[in-house]
């Protein structure tokens, strides 16, 4: 099952994509969440 990230946490190194829209965002091991770069959605799967 699919576990939610949101905009603000630090998941982790890895990719996540946009529960919304599907957009691809990249994560370094400190970075936090953004808001989507195109919809602004604050939620997003692990890929
Ligand atoms: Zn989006």
């Amino acid at each position: 099952m699919a576990k939610f990230i949101h905009t603000g946490e630090k998941p982790g190194k890895g990719n996540y994509s946009c529960t919304n829209c599907g957009t691809n965002v990249n994560l370094g091991e400190q970075d936090k969440m953004p808001p989507c770069p195109k919809c602004t959605n604050t939620s997003f799967s692990r890929e």
